[in-house]
């Protein structure tokens, strides 16, 4: 399987976690060092520097590798603020990060993953990264966030209606507040980083925030032919906010 955003965070402990399944997972990321550090945890783990705003190098990466039976398109950013504070650059990038790298990514890899899945009479899954926080539910100060995480559910189901009687899978897993680098630093910019961190638990029930391996185990499982019979849907791993 190939995982983008892997150098950190979910994506990391998502190659860590399906690796350990016994999967090989070619490890993508913008970030070689992190990614090094990676490839040196799991020998069967296989890094490649891919900025997946880039079509070019998304497509020289598709030409080069084998037909995957997974896909998962982790990348995606937060751009903070309401609708009068998200300039119209944040709001660009955050689409061109967090919605057109999976448009560019699931171009690239599809054909190959289809003609597998029509050889091999069996199913390919791709796992698109949303969030609880799209059109399950919205958040104060996340309006780019939000519209494209909504926009990855609208692609994810898209992809499920089109490809499920060729045996291709996609769901998009809706995680709630993890602690992973991007929200660490999330905390440390707001003005007051202990009363932010606090806000962030006190929205989640369980009274905790999520830790990447409370995520791992449903990348796992989607990716795998575990899941054959699921397809099209919002996974929610949030610890119970949109109870
Ligand atoms: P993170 O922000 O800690 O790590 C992001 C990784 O993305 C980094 O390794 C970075 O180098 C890489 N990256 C940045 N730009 C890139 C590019 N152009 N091409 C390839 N890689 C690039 O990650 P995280 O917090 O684990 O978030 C991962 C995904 O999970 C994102 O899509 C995020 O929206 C989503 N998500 C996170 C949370 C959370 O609370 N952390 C909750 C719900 C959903």
């Amino acid at each position: 399987m190939l995982i983008t955003a892997a150098a950190q965070g979910i994506g990391r402990a998502s190659a860590l976690a399906c690796a350990a399944e016994g999967a090989r997972v070619i490890a993508t990321d913008i970030n070689q060092a992190f990614l090094d550090s990676l490839a040196a945890e799991h020998s069967s783990i296989q890094v490649e520097l891919l900025d997946v705003r880039s079509d070019a190098a998304v497509a020289a990466l598709a030409a080069r590798t084998p037909a995957l039976d997974a896909l998962f398109n982790c990348a995606g950013m937060v751009a903070n603020g309401s609708v009068l504070e998200c300039t119209e650059a944040d709001w660009d990038l955050s689409f061109d990060l967090n919605v057109k790298s999976m448009f560019r990514m699931t171009r690239a890899f599809l054909p190959a993953m289809l003609a597998k899945a029509e050889t091999q009479n069996g199913s390919v899954s791709i796992i698109n990264m949303a969030s609880m926080a799209s059109s399950i539910k919205g958040f104060a100060n996340r309006c780019a966030y939000g519209a494209t995480k909504a926009a990855v559910i609208g692609l994810t189901k898209s992809l499920a209606a089109d490809y499920v009687k060729a045996g291709l899978r996609a769901n998009a897993l809706c995680p709630g507040t993890v602690d992973t680098p991007s929200l660490r630093g999330r905390i440390a910019s707001a003005a007051d980083p202990v009363q932010a961190e606090k806000d962030f638990i006190a929205r989640q029930p369980m009274g905790r925030l999520a830790t990447v391996s409370d995520i791992t185990p449903m990348v796992v499982f989607l990716a795998s032919d575990e899941s054959r019979f699921v397809t099209g849907q919002t996974l929610l791993v949030d610890g119970g906010v949109t109870i």
